[in-house]
Formats: structure tokens, sequence, C-alpha cells
């Protein structure tokens, strides 16, 4: 009786894990593209704690990709490799941190300088040197985001400064004319601020992602690769402007991680 008790207690665990954890799925192919907004201690009053990953959690991650000799490129590399420019090296991963928060530049980047990474930036033109305006303050504390020259400085590192609009907006939300605004406007001052026009894009929210005018409004604006917020892998050769990521999540385990990066998502 009592084996038989523990047999089924073992079997009910082994059913909970399965339905929390894709382990069983078999490995994926394509490119990780990882996807990052806060780096460090959630405020008091943070409703969104699962878009902050602790420091510690960040650098074991990093450290974990190392170990595993994966090669963290930019979305600007991955742009020149598709356009015909040197091929991605084996084993490519993209970090990339979306709004633009200032915790990126004091806790993600010397991390990241410990380990000889580079990541891209999607940065919200309009919240440069000011707050994470589009958020609800109720939801999430108001937090300060990058400078013009704490952005400069990064590009200067040589991270990627992409495009994440003007306003955070929601792009099918919005009329075709103003969604060409938020794109070609922000890659306008994003190249004459930093230096160098953008050549990628990450939709706010992912909306709009598989919507084909918007698609041809990116292309049209000049970016060269655009990320959504759909789970799994990336095919960067025939996916280009539709780009899955995988959400780097504050509650996370490191399970999580290493089933993201090997089956391209750990959830269900
Ligand atoms: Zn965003």
């Amino acid at each position: 009786m009592l084996a038989e008790g523990v047999g089924t207690a073992v079997g009910l665990a082994a059913l909970g894990v399965s339905a929390r954890w894709n382990w069983w799925r078999p490995h994926a192919c394509g490119m990780p593209i990882l996807m990052y907004h806060k780096v460090g201690t959630p405020p008091e009053g943070s409703r969104l704690k699962k878009l902050w990953v602790s420091n510690d959690e960040f650098r074991w991650q990093m450290g974990y990709l190392k170990r595993h000799n994966y090669a963290p490129v930019t979305m600007r590399h991955v742009a020149e490799s598709i356009n015909g420019g040197p091929p991605l090296p084996a084993r490519a991963v993209a970090l990339t941190f979306d709004d633009g928060y200032q915790n990126n530049l004091e806790n993600a980047f010397p991390i990241l300088n410990e380990f000889g990474f580079l990541a891209t930036i999607y940065i919200v033109v309009n919240a440069v040197g000011r707050d994470n305006f589009w958020h609800d303050p109720a939801t999430e504390t108001r937090l300060p985001m990058l400078s013009w020259d704490e952005a400069i400085s990064l590009a200067k590192a040589g991270w990627d400064i992409g495009s994440h609009t003007l306003n955070h907006s929601r792009l099918t939300r919005l009329l075709l004319a103003d969604v060409e605004k938020e794109l070609a406007d922000s890659r306008q001052i994003l190249g004459e601020k930093i230096g160098a026009l953008p050549v990628s894009f990450a939709h706010p929210y992912g909306d709009g992602a598989d919507n084909g005018d918007i698609r041809r409004l990116i292309q049209k604006a000049g970016y060269r690769t655009a990320c959504s917020v759909h789970r799994g892998l990336a095919d960067v050769a025939t996916a280009t402007f539709c780009l899955k990521r995988i959400f780097v999540r504050g509650d996370d385990t490191r399970w999580d991680f290493h089933l993201n990066l090997t089956r391209g998502q750990s959830r269900l």
C-alpha cells in the first residue's frame, strides 16, 4: 500500500513537472534572442516583478552562456549577416533590452562587460531622459530612462541602439500615417543623436508584428530586422521582420533558462 502511495505521488509529481516545464520537448532549431526589460531589484510598489531580473540571476545567466559556448551578437550583426555581411558565429545568441531603462546601463552593462558580451537596446525615443510614462503608475513605479549621453556611451561601447517607437505605442491602434511617424521619426532622431541610423526595431507589446501593412512601413523606414514577443527561437533568415524571442522572466528558474535556450520556451 505504502509503495503504491509513493508510486502515485511520484507519478503525480512527474505529471506536475511536465505540465509546467517543457523538458520533454525536443531540442529546437533557431537562434535564441533573449528579451530583457529591467535588471536589478524592483522598487517597492512594482507589480510587474516578472519584468525584473536580479543582478545575481543575470550574472548567472551570462555565465551559463559562456560555459555553453554561446556567442552573443547584436541585432545589427544579425542584419549585416542577412544582407551579405559576415555570417553569424555558431551558437549565436542576441541579448536584447526593451524600453531603454537606466538600470540596463547601471546593472546589466557592467556584468556584460565582465563577460565581454554586447547587447541591443530598443529605446523609446520620447522617454529618453524621462521615465516610463506609458506604464500605469498603479502597476509600475516611475523609473528613470537613459539620457542621450548614456545611450551614446552604450553605442560607443559597441551596443546596438534600436528603436522601440517614439511613444511606446500599440501600433495597430494608430492610423498608418501615425505608425509611419513612430517608425521613421524615431529612427531619424536616434540617428541624429547617436550618430548611426538604427537598423533594429522591436514592437512595443509585440503589437503589429503580424500585420503586413505595418511590416511594410518598418522596411520602408529602413529597419533591417524587427522583433516580436512571440515565444521561441528565431529564424533570422525567413522571419526577419517578425522574430521570435525568449522572454527572460524574473520568476524563471535556472532550469527555465536552460529549457528556453534549448527548446525555445520553458513553459507551456
Ligand atoms: Zn516595451
